[in-house]
C-alpha cells in the first residue's frame, strides 16, 4: 500500500517539475512556475517519508534525518533567497549547483561505504556509483571556485594559463579514469573509490580555476547540468526513479541554458572550456579605437526630447541592476505612459550578468510582462522609433557586433539601436562594457551620451518630466 501511495507521490511531483521547467520559460509563467517546481520538491520529501512507514528499524532514525535535514535545508535557502542581491545571483546559483553535486556525491560514497544498507550492490549500482562520484565532486569544486571567482575571493594563478594546465588535467582525468576501473574491479574498494574522489575533485578546480570571469555564468550554466547528471546516476544508486527523472530533466534544461548563453555571447562552449582566461575589462577603448565624435547633453534636453516621442523603447542593462534603478525607472515610463507615449522594453538574452536577468528586474519593479520584447520581436521596430533609453547597458547595443569582423563582439546578436531617430545613453563616464571594447554606438550622430549614475540620472528625469508636465 505505502508502495503505491509513495509511486503516486513521486509521479504527481515528476509532472509538477516537468510543468515547472516548462513554465520557466515565460515571464509570465516563471513565477508561479518556481512554485510549482518548488511544491514537487515538498512532494519528494513526503514521498521518502512514506517510503519509512513500516520499516521498522528505519523508522524514527531515518524520519528524523529527513525531516531535521529538509528543515535546516529550507530555513537556509529561505535565508540565502532574501538576502541575496540580484546582481550576486550568478554566485548563488554557483552555490546551490555545488551543494546539489556534494549530495549526490555523499549519496554515492555513502552507498559505496555500505552498500547492503542502501542495497548499492550489483553492476548497475556500482556504475551508477562511479558516476555520481566523478561528477558530483566536479560539480562540487567547480562550482565551489565559480562562486569564489565571481565573489573576487580567487584569481588564476599564471601557471593555470599556460598550456601545462592541459597536462595537469589530463594527468587528473586519466587518475579518476584508473579509480574508476579499480574500484568497479575490486567491486567497490576503498583505494578505488578514494583516488576517484580525490582525482575527480581535484579536476572540477582544475578545469574551472583558469576560466575568466567573462566566460563565468555560462561554466555555472554547464555545472548546473553536471547536477543534473550527477543526482540522476544518485538516483539509480538509491533505486529512486523520481531522482532518476528530476536529474535527467536539470541535466538537459542546464545543457541547452548553456548553448542558448554561448549563443548570446559569440562564444563557442569549447572556447569557453579549453581557451583559459577572457577576463572581464572595464578599461576604456580596449578594441576598435579612440572616441571622436562624443556628443553628450543634460537631463532636461533628454526630458525636452521625451516629451516629443510617440514612441520610446527602453534598454536595460547591467548598469540598470548596479544602480538598482528599476523603481525610478518604472516611475518614469508611468508618468511617459500618461502622457499617452507607448512604452517597451528592449530584452537581449545576455543584458546583464545572467539569462533573464533583466526580466527579474523589471518584474520587481511591476513592469507589465506584454511591454518586455525579446531581441528578434524588437529588432525590426527600431527604425519607427523616436527615442531609445539605454541604461546602463553596453556591449549588446555595440553595433561593432554586425559591422566589425576583427571586434571581439563579432557575431554576437545585438540590439539595432541606432536605427532609431534619437539614442539617449545613460552611464556613468565612458568606460566600456563586460567586453572590455569601445562601443561605435556612442560615436553616431543621432547618440547622445547622459552621463550619471542610472538611479540619479532617471530620479532627475522625473523631475524633469513633472516640471514639463509630462503625464499630468
Ligand atoms: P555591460 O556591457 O557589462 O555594460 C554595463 C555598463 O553599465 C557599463 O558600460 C557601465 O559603464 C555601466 N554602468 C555600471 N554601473 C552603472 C551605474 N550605476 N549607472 C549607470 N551605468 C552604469 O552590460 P550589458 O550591456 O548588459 O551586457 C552584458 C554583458 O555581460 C555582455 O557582454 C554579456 O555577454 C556579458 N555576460 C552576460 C551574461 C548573461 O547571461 N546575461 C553572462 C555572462 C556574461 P560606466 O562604468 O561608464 O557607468
Amino acid at each position: 500500500m505505502t508502495d503505491y501511495l509513495k509511486y503516486a507521490i513521486d509521479l504527481v511531483a515528476v509532472l509538477l517539475l516537468a510543468l515547472g521547467i516548462k513554465g520557466l520559460s515565460k515571464v509570465r509563467s516563471a513565477r508561479g512556475a518556481n512554485q510549482l517546481a518548488a511544491v514537487a520538491m515538498g512532494l519528494a520529501v513526503i514521498g521518502l517519508l512514506v517510503n519509512y512507514v513500516g520499516v521498522p528499524t528505519f523508522n524514527t532514525q531515518a524520519w528524523s534525518w529527513i525531516v531535521g535535514g529538509s528543515i535546516v535545508g529550507g530555513v537556509l535557502g529561505v535565508i540565502t533567497a532574501q538576502r541575496v542581491p540580484m546582481t550576486s545571483m550568478p554566485e548563488t546559483v554557483a552555490l546551490f549547483n555545488g551543494c546539489g553535486g556534494m549530495s549526490s556525491l555523499l549519496v554515492a560514497l555513502a552507498a559505496a561505504l555500505e552498500p547492503i544498507a542502501l542495497d548499492a550492490t550489483g553492476p548497475v549500482a556500482l556504475v551508477s556509483i562511479v558516476v555520481s562520484v566523478f561528477v558530483g565532486s566536479i560539480t562540487f569544486t567547480g562550482s565551489i571556485v565559480a562562486m569564489a571567482k565571481l565573489q573576487g575571493w580567487l584569481s588564476t594563478p599564471p601557471w593555470m594559463q599556460s598550456r601545462l594546465r592541459h597536462v595537469v588535467n589530463i594527468a587528473l582525468a586519466v587518475a579518476a579514469l584508473v579509480g574508476a576501473i579499480e574500484m568497479v574491479r575490486t567491486t567497490g574498494g576503498a583505494t578505488g573509490l578514494w583516488l576517484l574522489v580525490v582525482a575527480s575533485s581535484l579536476l572540477g578546480i582544475g578545469v574551472t580555476l583558469p576560466i575568466g570571469g567573462a566566460d563565468m555564468p555560462v561554466v555555472i550554466s554547464l555545472l548546473n547540468s553536471y547536477s543534473g547528471v550527477a543526482a540522476a546516476a544518485a538516483g539509480f544508486v538509491v533505486g529512486s526513479q523520481l531522482l532518476v527523472v528530476a536529474g535527467a530533466m536539470v541535466g538537459a534544461a542546464g545543457l541547452i541554458l548553456t548553448q542558448v548563453m554561448c549563443n548570446g555571447m559569440n562564444r563557442s562552449l569549447v572556447s569557453v572550456l579549453f581557451g583559459g582566461a577572457l577576463g572581464a575589462s572595464s578599461s576604456s577603448s580596449a578594441g576598435g579605437g579612440e572616441y571622436t565624435n562624443i556628443t553628450s547633453c543634460s537631463v532636461e534636453e533628454c526630458a525636452l526630447t521625451l516629451e516629443a516621442a510617440e514612441r520610446v523603447i527602453i534598454v536595460p542593462g547591467y548598469g540598470l541592476a548596479v544602480a538598482q534603478a528599476q523603481h525610478t525607472l518604472r516611475e518614469v515610463t508611468r508618468s511617459l505612459e500618461a502622457a499617452g507615449i507607448d512604452v517597451t522594453y528592449a530584452i537581449h538574452p545576455v543584458a546583464g550578468r545572467m539569462p533573464g536577468h533583466m526580466n527579474v528586474l523589471l518584474a520587481e519593479a511591476d513592469v507589465p510582462y506584454e511591454q518586455l520584447k525579446e531581441m528578434d520581436v524588437i529588432n525590426p521596430e527600431f527604425p519607427a522609433t523616436d527615442v531609445v533609453l539605454v541604461l546602463g547597458a553596453n556591449d549588446v547595443v555595440n553595433p561593432q557586433a554586425k559591422t566589425d569582423p576583427n571586434s571581439p563582439l563579432y557575431g554576437m546578436p545585438v540590439l539595432d539601436v541606432q536605427q532609431a531617430r534619437t539614442v539617449f545613453v545613460v552611464k556613468r563616464g565612458m568606460s566600456a562594457g563586460y567586453s572590455g571594447i569601445k562601443n561605435d554606438l556612442f560615436d553616431l550622430a543621432n547618440t547622445s551620451m547622459v552621463f550619471g549614475d542610472a538611479k540619479k540620472v532617471l530620479g532627475d528625469l522625473l523631475v524633469e518630466l513633472k516640471d514639463l508636465g509630462v503625464g499630468k
